[in-house]
C-alpha cells in the first residue's frame, strides 16, 4: 500500500483541500483591483514578514540529499516544530492574501504551493516514525497534535480571501500561458477549494453543515449498531460435540466467551466483521455452519434495535441531498471528481463487465464442490455456509503446494538485492550502493543510494523490512523528502514491512507473499523516485486513490518473471535455483475460488457503487426496512451474479467501510479492482513487447511512472498502452471464464 499519511506533509493546505468537508465561511470577498504598473511594482516590492522557526526543523537537514539526521532529531523538537510550522505557514498565507499585486499564478498558487514548508519537514520525519518505530510519547503527541494540523487545514481550505484570490486566477486561466504542469495545480486548487464548499452561498453551507452533523451521527449510530449487533450476534451452541472439526484452543475460547456472556457451560462462536467466517470450513456439523453464516449474514437487518437498514439508507439520501448542493447528481461523482474513473458510470461498468465471466466461474466452481460433497457421501447441494469447507478440500487435494519447500528459496536479501535490484537494472538501468553512514531511526533500516542508467544520483532509498512492536501492520510506502524541481530536491523513500525476523544467526528466509510485497513496494518506491515534477502536490505517487496502486501492482509481475526469478530465487544451502514446477503451482493456486474470493469482493464493490449513485429523489424512495433488502438483492441479482451462492464481503447492513463515517471509503471500494485491471492490462503490453527490456522499461518510466499527478489519468496510460485498459487481462488471470 501507499501511506496515506503523505497526506499531512508539505503542502498540507493543499492536503486538506481535496479531503475537507464543508465551508464555513463566505467566500465572496472582493480582490483589490489596481493599475499594471502599479501592480508589478507592488509584486517585486512585496515582502512580507514571515517567522522565523527554531530547532531541528526550521531549517532542511545538512545530510546528503536533505535526508532527516536522526541522530539530532529528539522527541521534545515536535510540538514546538509543529506550532511554529502552523504559525508559519498561516503568515504565509496571510501574506498571500494581503499582496497588494493582481492576483497571479505565481503569486497566489505557487506562494499556497511553497508554505509550510517547515511543517511539512517535521510531518514527515514525525508521520513515518509513529506508523514504524513508535513509542508511547511519539503517539501521545500524535492525539494532540492530529486534531490542531486539520483545524489548520481547514483554516487555510475554508479561507474566503484566499479562495478570492485562487479564483481570480482560476477563471482568468484561459488567457494565461502556462505549462501542462502548472495548468494541473491551478485546476487542483482551486477543485479542491470548490469541493470543500467555497462557491456556495451561505444558505447552502448552512444546509452542509447540518448534513454533515446528521451523517456525523447516523454513521457513528451505523458503527455502534454494527458493533452490537456483532458482540451480539455470536452464535451459542450447548454441546462441546457440535463444535467438531475446531481446536481444543478454539474450543476453549468458546466455553471462555460463553462464560463470560452469562452462559456458563456452553460455547460461542464470536462474529468476524466479514460475511464469511473464519470457523466455517473447520465446523462439522452442518446445522451449526449454517446457524454461524446466517448470524453473520443477517446480524443487523432483523428488526429490533440494532437493525441499521433504515439508518443506512437515510445516510445514503442525505450524502445524495449533500452532492446536489454541490450541483452533482449523486453522492459517488460528488467524491470521484479527482479520481482516474471520475464518474460512477465509469466504475460501474468497468465491475459490470466482469459479471459474466464472474458468474459462470460462480457457477462452475458451485458444481466442484457439489462433486466433491457427494464424494463424501453426503446429500445436499453447496450453500455459502459449506462453500469453503469443501472448497479448501479441493484445494488441499490438487493445488496443495508447501510452503516450506519455497521459503528456502527465497533468502531476504537476495530478494533484494538479486531480485528487486536486478528487475530495476534490466528495466530502468538502475543500480544501488549500500551506504552505513547515515544515521537510521532503527538498526534494521537499510540504506541504498540509488543511481540512474547515466551514472548520476537518484535518491536515496531506506529498507525496514522486519516486524517488531513499534511498527503498525501490514507494508507500505512513503518519502522523507519529495522530489520537486521547485526546491530542487531529490526523492528520499522508504519502504516498509513486516517479515519475521529470523532468530540471531539463522539466514533470513521469507514466505512467497512476501517477496510479491517488497516487489510492490518497490514499485512505489519507484514511482517516487522517478518522479519529474515542479510541485510537490503533484509529485511521484501523488496520485488519484483509484490510480496509485497501479504501478506498484504491476511491479509484482517481475517477481515470477522467469529471468528475475532465476537470478535471486536460490536455494540457501544448496544455490540450486527454483523449479519452475514449484513456481507454477504458487500461481495455479492464486487462481483457485476466484468466483467465491473475487466475487464476494466485487459485489461489495458494486453494492457501495449503487448505493452512492442514487439521486436524492431515488435514495429518498428507499424507505422500509424491506425496500433496503430489495435494493440490495435487485442491485446484484439483475446483473445476474450468484448472490445465494455468494453473497457480499459485507453485506449493507454491516458494510462499515462505507456508512460508519461521515465519508470513509464511500464510493471508493472499487479501486483496487480498478488499479488491478490498469495493472493486468500493463502486464500484457510488457508481455507481448518482449518482457524485461530497458525499451520497455524506458518507456513505462517516460509514460507513466515519471509523470505523477500532471495528467489526466486515462491520457496517461493511452501514452503508454496506445489503447485503453481492457479489463479482460483481469478476468483472465483470476481465471474466470467465459460461457459455461
Ligand atoms: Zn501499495
Amino acid at each position: 500500500m501507499k501511506a496515506q499519511f503523505k497526506a499531512q506533509t508539505a503542502a498540507i493546505a493543499l492536503a486538506a483541500m481535496l479531503t475537507a468537508g464543508c465551508a464555513t465561511t463566505n467566500g465572496e470577498t472582493g480582490v483589490n483591483q489596481t493599475n499594471p504598473i502599479a501592480e508589478a511594482q507592488a509584486e517585486a516590492e512585496y515582502s512580507p514578514e514571515i517567522p522565523a522557526g527554531t530547532g531541528y526543523f526550521a531549517s532542511d537537514s545538512t545530510l546528503p540529499f536533505l535526508t532527516p539526521d536522526f541522530s539530532k532529531i529528539s522527541e521534545d523538537d515536535y510540538i514546538p516544530a509543529f506550532e511554529q510550522g502552523m504559525a508559519i505557514q498561516q503568515a504565509e498565507v496571510q501574506a498571500i492574501i494581503n499582496n497588494p499585486a493582481t492576483p497571479s499564478f505565481s503569486n497566489t498558487i505557487v506562494e499556497l504551493e511553497k508554505s509550510g514548508r517547515m511543517l511539512g519537514r517535521v510531518a514527515r520525519v514525525f508521520f513515518a516514525l509513529t506508523g514504524q518505530n513508535t513509542t508511547d510519547r511519539l503517539d501521545a503527541i500524535n492525539q494532540e497534535i492530529s486534531p490542531k494540523l486539520t483545524a489548520h487545514g481547514d483554516a487555510i481550505t475554508l479561507n474566503p480571501e484566499l479562495f478570492a484570490r485562487v479564483k481570480a486566477v482560476y477563471d482568468n486561466r484561459a488567457a494565461m500561458t502556462m505549462t501542462r504542469e502548472d495548468a494541473k495545480l491551478l485546476e487542483e486548487t482551486y477543485a479542491g477549494m470548490v469541493q470543500a464548499g467555497a462557491l456556495l452561498t451561505e444558505a447552502e453551507r448552512e444546509q452542509v453543515k447540518a448534513i454533515n452533523s446528521e451523517l456525523s451521527t447516523l454513521t457513528t449510530d451505523f458503527s455502534q449498531k454494527v458493533r452490537d449487533a456483532t458482540n451480539d450476534g455470536a452464535v451459542i451452541v450447548d454441546t462441546r460435540a457440535e463444535l467438531a472439526g475446531l481446536s481444543d484452543a478454539e474450543i476453549e475460547g468458546a466455553a471462555a466467551l460463553a462464560k463470560e456472556k452469562g452462559m456458563d457451560g456452553k460455547f460461542a462462536i464470536a462474529l468476524q466483521n466479514t460475511t464469511q467466517q473464519p470457523s466455517l470450513p473447520a465446523l462439522e456439523n452442518r446445522e451449526v455452519r449454517e446457524r454461524l453464516f446466517k448470524a453473520s449474514a443477517y446480524r443487523s437487518d432483523q428488526g429490533g434495535e440494532n437493525d441499521t437498514r433504515m439508518i443506512l439508507a437515510k445516510i445514503a439520501e442525505l450524502r445524495a441531498q449533500k452532492a446536489a448542493l454541490f450541483g452533482q447528481p449523486d453522492w459517488a461523482s460528488y467524491t470521484m471528481y479527482d479520481r482516474m474513473a471520475k464518474q460512477p458510470k465509469t466504475a460501474l461498468d468497468f465491475m459490470e463487465q466482469m459479471v459474466p465471466a464472474l458468474a459462470a466461474t460462480q457457477r462452475r466452481e458451485a458444481a466442484v464442490l457439489n462433486e466433491r460433497i457427494a464424494a463424501d457421501g453426503l446429500n445436499f447441494e453447496v450453500e455459502p455456509w459449506d462453500w469453503y469447507r469443501f472448497a479448501n478440500k479441493v484445494k488441499a487435494e490438487q493445488y496443495a503446494f508447501d510452503e516450506d519447500a519455497v521459503k528456502p528459496y527465497f533468502q531476504l536479501d537476495k530478494v533484494l538485492e538479486d531480485g528487486v535490484f536486478y528487475m530495476s537494472k534490466k528495466l530502468y538501468g538502475l543500480t544501488f550502493e549500500r551506504r552505513t553512514d547515515l544515521p537510521v531511526y532503527h538498526p534494521d533500516v537499510w540504506v541504498y543510494t540509488v543511481f540512474d542508467a547515466d551514472g548520476s544520483e537518484l535518491g536515496l532509498f531506506y529498507f525496514d523490512p522486519f516486524q517488531r512492536p513499534s511498527k503498525r501492520g501490514g507494508a507500505w510506502m512513503s518519502n522523507f523528502v519529495d522530489q520537486s524541481d521547485l526546491w530542487d530536491t531529490k526523492p528520499v523513500i522508504y519502504n516498509v514491512l513486516n517479515i519475521p525476523k529470523a532468530a540471531e544467526g539463522e539466514v533470513q528466509l521469507v514466505s512467497f507473499d512476501w517477496v510479491e510485497t517488497t516487489f510492490h513496494e518497490f514499485g512505489h518506491a519507484l514511482h517516487g523516485f522517478f518522479a519529474d515534477q515542479r510541485y510537490e502536490s503533484l509529485s511521484g505517487t501523488a496520485t488519484a486513490r483509484d490510480f496509485v496502486e497501479y504501478p506498484s501492482q504491476v511491479h509484482e509481475m517481475w517477481a515470477t518473471y522467469p529471468e528475475v526469478l532465476q537470478n535471486y530465487a536460490k536455494h540457501y544451502e544448496t544455490g540450486e535455483t527454483i523449479p519452475m514446477e514449484l513456481v507454477e503451482k504458487i500461481q495455479a493456486a492464486s487462481k483457485f475460488n476466484q468466483g467465491y474470493d473475487f466475487g464476494e469482493v466485487v459485489a461489495a464493490a458494486l453494492l457501495d457503487m449503487k448505493w452512492h449513485a442514487l439521486s436524492p429523489a431515488e435514495a429518498a424512495a428507499i424507505d422500509t426496512p424491506e425496500k433496503v433488502d430489495a435494493f440490495e438483492r435487485q442491485s446484484l441479482g439483475e446483473l445476474g451474479l450468484e448472490i445465494d451462492l455468494v453473497p457480499p464481503r459485507y453485506r449493507s447492513n454491516y458494510f462499515n467501510h462505507i456508512f460508519s463515517s461521515p465519508a470513509g471509503y464511500s464510493a471508493g471500494y472499487y479501486s483496487y479492482l480498478w488499479t488491478e485491471m490498469l495493472d493486468k492490462d500493463s502486464r500484457a503490453w510488457f508481455i507481448d513487447n518482449g518482457g524485461l527490456t530497458r525499451e520497455n522499461g524506458d518507456h513505462y518510466r517516460k509514460t507513466v511512472l515519471s509523470r505523477g499527478g500532471t495528467m489526466d489519468y486515462f491520457e496517461m496510460y493511452r501514452t503508454f498502452a496506445g489503447r485503453e485498459p481492457d479489463v479482460k487481462y483481469m478476468i483472465e488471470s483470476r481465471g474466470l471464464a467465459d460461457g459455461e
